[in-house]
C-alpha cells in the first residue's frame, strides 16, 4: 500500500479528478487521520471540503488541492500499515457478553472459572513491557503475558505491532512510557447494572497508567500518550478513553467496545 505522497508525485489531486483508484487511497487515508468519507473514488465537493478541514487543521492553506505538502502531512499523521477496521460490539449487556462471553453469568459478582477457560488468552506482549503498577504491586516487574480475551487479541497485537513500527527506536519507544504495562483483564464486580467493564470482558488496556492518569484531560506535551498511538487503536475501531467527558476522561484506556 503506497502512501499519498506516491499518487501526487506526477501531480496534485483536486475535486474533479478522473484516476478514481487513487482518490479512494486518498479517502482512505484521509479516514485514518479521523475524517469519515466514504470511499467511493469520486473527488467532488465532499471530499474537497474535507481536504480543506484537514489543511486548516493542520496549519496548511485551505485550498482543497491535495500537493505534495498536503500528502506528506496525511502520510505523517497515518498510523501505520497492517491495520483492520473492526467492528466492536457495545459495551451493553447482553450486546457485549454475546460477543466477548459473560465472565459473571449468575450476575452475582462471581468469576466463572469456565468462561475464564473458554475466553481468556495468555499472549505474550509485543515488545518487552514492565507493569505500571504501584510500588509495592510490582511496579517494574516484566509483563510475562498480557491476559486478554480470545476476541480481541489479534487486534490489540496489530495495534502494538503498529506502535513498533511506529517506534522502532527503544529509546523513543521508552520516552513516550509505551512500555508501561497498566493490565488488561481485571474482574471488578460492578453491581448489578445494564454495563459490564470492559476490563472484567478482557477487552480494555491500560496503557502507561503514571503518565496518564484518570479524570487528567488529555495533552500530548505533557508526555501523555502520543496522539499516533491513540489513532492506531481507533484505526482498529477501539474507543479511547481520552475522548470522554471531564467527567470520566481516562487517557490510559482502550477498549474494544463502544458506549
Ligand atoms: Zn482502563
Amino acid at each position: 500500500m503506497s502512501g499519498v505522497s506516491d499518487l501526487v508525485s506526477s501531480g496534485p489531486l483536486c475535486c474533479g479528478e478522473k484516476d478514481g483508484e487513487a482518490v479512494a487511497i486518498l479517502q482512505a487515508a484521509l479516514n485514518m487521520v479521523g475524517y469519515g468519507l466514504s470511499i467511493d473514488g469520486n473527488f467532488g465537493s465532499v471530499t474537497e471540503t474535507v481536504v480543506k478541514e484537514f489543511q486548516a487543521n493542520t496549519g496548511l492553506n485551505a485550498t482543497g488541492i491535495v500537493d505534495g505538502l498536503t500528502a506528506a502531512t496525511i502520510d505523517e499523521l497515518a498510523p501505520p500499515t497492517g491495520l483492520i477496521r473492526q467492528t466492536w460490539p457495545s459495551q451493553y449487556r447482553p450486546e457485549v457478553t454475546s460477543f466477548y462471553g459473560d465472565p459473571d453469568p449468575g450476575q452475582n459478582g462471581q468469576l466463572s472459572s469456565r468462561w475464564q477457560t473458554d475466553f481468556l488468552l495468555h499472549v505474550p506482549p509485543v515488545y518487552p513491557m514492565v507493569w505500571d503498577l504501584d510500588p509495592g504491586e510490582g511496579r517494574g516487574q516484566p509483563v510475562r503475558f498480557w491476559t486478554i480475551n480470545k476476541n480481541c487479541a489479534d487486534s490489540a497485537v496489530r495495534c502494538f505491532k503498529a506502535i513498533l513500527e511506529a517506534f522502532p527506536d527503544r529509546s523513543a519507544l521508552e520516552a513516550a512510557h509505551l512500555h508501561w504495562w497498566g493490565g488488561c483483564f481485571n474482574f471488578r464486580a460492578i453491581g448489578g447494572g445494564h454495563m459490564m467493564s470492559c476490563h472484567s470482558l478482557g477487552a480494555a488496556i491500560d496503557l502507561a497508567p503514571t503518565w496518564n492518569p484518570q479524570y487528567k484531560p488529555y495533552n500530548e506535551a505533557d508526555g501523555m500518550l502520543p496522539m499516533k498511538v491513540i489513532r492506531i487503536f481507533e484505526a482498529e475501531g477501539w474507543t479511547w478513553g481520552g475522548r470522554w467527558s471531564r467527567a470520566s476522561v481516562d487517557c490510559m484506556h482502550f477498549q474494544a467496545a463502544h458506549l
